[in-house]
């Protein structure tokens, strides 16, 4: 999935002091505020964000860098003031999917992302909607029978749904004509009916209101960490997809029956699909570790149609008989023994989720897959036979 970042506020106001930098910089929870967007967007399956920047690019982009975790991240950089409708116009020419996400870099909304995908819609544009008891500071978005009648102006007291920050849009819809015009005004409210709502009671701060920024010191991180999770720890080949041997070709690469219906439908149950697989391949000398990096990508793309994400992957590349030198060794993570699964578990918990694997389950086609899952202590380890992805 890809994301626009609208990166290009000026400093952040607060009572009294004004910093000199950047909106998305300003220091949140001990790092610059962006961090936790990307982190946000991460953790929901983003592979490729481009930030929209203007203010002071310079510094945003020698602080964030072209890479997060591993997600790609490009910059539109804004030569003359272009609103938030010209500075998305101009960003989306270094997207490359059909749709794609757009949020504030002021904002984080805590939206399931994945969920929202699924509402993707040729001509369309899905506008993620927060309900809130006191709407004071935000205009109200109304919807009928699950679609978007108006947008209201700021009353006192109102209570209702606000407009999130948060759109996934068709890269086909055309926004406007002009070269600087704004998304919300100029776009939004003139095209009702072109919009989805998508209701989220997702957590929200916006730190552009001082108040906000306060509490967001404390809250973002407890936000974005101590999540309790379970993980669904998949073998590749044989598993996900028909086992060719020593695969590493992406048209070689065959789904097994059912695998990404499924898979969709782990992730609907909140595990964390988890591919561990051995490649001893590497180890012999037959492709690199990078050919498997290329070919996780394009299962991600294979699977994206049906709204379902690889949230990690991991591989053994050794074997003792290897021919690659390095790789030639009696390792730890080579199935049956668990050492993936450990792995696993270990960079969920620096993403800030606690992996039970009482609760988890793994699923391989060979005895020495429900070996590891075994020995590890996984709850559920379930044989794949057939070339069919089981039912969960
Ligand atoms: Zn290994």
């Amino acid at each position: 999935m890809e994301a626009i970042i609208l990166a290009g506020g000026l400093g952040l106001r607060l009572r009294e002091k004004v910093y000199e930098a950047p909106k998305v910089l300003a220091e949140t929870a001990g790092k610059p505020f962006i961090f936790h967007v990307l982190e946000y967007l991460y953790r929901n399956g983003v592979t490729h964000a481009v930030l929209a920047v203007s203010y002071m690019h310079e510094k945003i982009i020698s602080s964030v860098g072209n890479s997060f975790h591993g997600m790609t991240i490009d910059y539109s950089v804004e030569k003359e003031p272009l609103g938030t409708g010209g500075a998305i116009k101009e960003a989306m020419k270094k997207c490359n999917e059909d749709f794609v996400f757009v949020l504030n870099g002021d904002t984080v909304f805590d939206v399931d992302l994945r969920e929202m995908y699924k509402t993707a819609k040729k001509d369309f544009v899905t506008i993620a909607l927060k309900y809130m008891d006191n709407a004071d500071r935000r205009g109200i978005v109304e919807t009928e029978n699950g679609v978007v009648t108006y947008f209201k102006e700021k009353e006192p007291g109102k209570s209702g749904t606000i407009n999130g920050g948060i759109y996934l849009i068709d890269r086909q819809v055309p926004l406007s004509k002009k070269k600087k015009f704004s998304f919300e005004y100029d776009f939004l409210e003139m095209n009702c009916n072109r919009l989805i709502p998508f209701v989220s009671d997702g957590y929200f701060i916006d730190i552009g209101i001082p108040e906000d920024y306060e509490r967001a010191q404390n809250e973002v991180p407890v936000m974005l960490t101590g999540r309790k999770g379970k993980a669904a720890f998949l073998d590749r080949d044989g598993t996900i997809n028909i086992n060719t041997g020593h695969l590493f070709r992406q048209e070689d690469f065959i789904f097994t029956q059912n695998a990404p219906e499924r898979i969709a439908e782990l992730q609907k149950k909140g595990y964390y699909i988890t591919v561990i697989s051995n490649q001893a391949g590497v180890a012999k000398g037959m492709y690199t570790e990078n050919d498997i990096a290329k070919l996780n990508s394009f299962i991600n793309k294979k699977l994206l149609p049906y709204g379902v994400i690889i949230d990690a992957f991991f591989h053994c590349p050794h074997h003792p008989d290897g021919v690659v030198k390095e790789y030639t060794v009696d390792c730890d993570c080579r199935k049956p023994k668990a050492g993936m699964i450990f792995k696993a578990v270990e960079y969920y918990k620096s993403l800030g989720i606690e992996i039970d694997l009482s609760q988890s389950i793994l699923i391989g086609d060979k005895d020495t897959d429900i070996q590891a899952g075994e020995t590890a202590g996984v709850g559920r380890c379930i044989k794949a036979e057939n070339n069919i992805f089981p039912e969960i």
